[in-house]
């Protein structure tokens, strides 16, 4: 699809269930609020975490007050924000008892000579910007690793990771991601939604990618700066997404979906999972959502 910029594209997971009507209407909201930014002339980056930043506060979707908890009942949550014209990067991995990971990370591109803040120390800085803390309910868990590691004690629900691509008037592009992690985590577990080139990638030269999934296998196969190397080399963003979806699939059984937009304003959804809930707009009529986009 080709669409006249600037545009925004943000997702709340891909997996197995279904998006529930109120995450689908909390998609379609955050898309008007970042949009907001883009149409006012903002940059790519800020539509892409006021998006993000949208969905970690609703609690809906596995992020933010919504994160999933780790073995040991704690929640610790991995975010990531990459800007396309200068290639600048910040991420955190690990980090505890904040609403808005992805704004620390927006920090840590922006306040430091470094890309990845982790653990604790991450948390240290987070407090140094004043960022709003969040104490979720419940405690954590003194769980010997013979239990850990037998999966014991891992919390179900609904929710998804959230992520979000844009393009902005001045055609930079930027991506970003934030998440709690997958189902059942080994405390200390990090995923791909941190690692730049895995879970997210942004270069105005190809294109600007958000994944989520199964995070080891994004991982293995760095799969964001994969989609982005086929645009490079003149993929369409479908064709790009599809060609290293399949190969997710075919190679290392891996389940993800992704977000894709081009510096032109070709964009797609695509997923291997049964389903994935994300959303576009570019100003027009009112932001498309739904839960699958096969
Ligand atoms: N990719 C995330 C992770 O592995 C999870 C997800 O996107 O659902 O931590």
């Amino acid at each position: 699809m080709t669409r006249p910029h600037p545009l925004l594209l943000a997702h709340g997971g891909a997996g197995r269930r279904p998006i529930t009507r109120r995450q689908s209407s909390c998609l379609a909201d955050a898309l008007a609020t970042g949009y907001a930014i883009l149409e006012q002339g903002g940059p790519a980056v800020v539509a892409v975490e006021v998006t993000i930043g949208f969905l970690e506060q609703s609690g809906l979707f596995n992020a933010g007050r919504g994160a999933k908890r780790q073995l040991d009942g704690v929640q610790r949550m991995d975010a990531s924000l990459m800007e396309g014209a200068g290639l600048r990067a910040g991420a955190v991995a690990s980090l505890e008892g904040f609403v808005h990971p992805i704004t620390a990370a927006r920090l840590v591109m922006e306040e430091t000579t470094h890309v990845l803040l982790a653990g604790p120390l991450a948390g240290r800085f987070a407090q140094h910007f004043g960022l709003e803390r969040h104490r979720p309910p419940g405690r954590r868990r003194q769980l010997g690793y013979d239990r850990i590691l037998a999966g014991k004690g891992s919390v179900k629900d609904r929710h998804g990771t959230v992520g979000a691509v844009a393009l902005d008037r001045a055609r930079t592009v930027a991506a970003g991601a934030s998440t709690g992690g997958i189902e059942v985590m080994v405390p200390g577990r990090v995923g791909d939604t941190p690692l730049i080139g895995c879970g997210v990638y942004a270069d105005n030269r190809c294109g600007a990618v958000s994944m989520t999934g199964q995070g080891e296998g994004i991982i293995r196969l760095a799969v964001a700066k994969a989609i982005c190397e086929r645009l490079a080399a003149g993929k369409s963003p479908s064709t790009a997404a599809r060609m290293v979806l399949r190969e997710l699939v075919s190679r290392i059984a891996g389940a993800a979906g992704t977000l894709v937009v081009a510096p032109d304003g070709r964009f797609t959804i695509a997923h291997v999972t049964p389903h994935m809930a994300a959303g576009w707009w570019d100003g027009s009529a009112r932001p498309t959502v739904k839960g699958c986009w096969t």
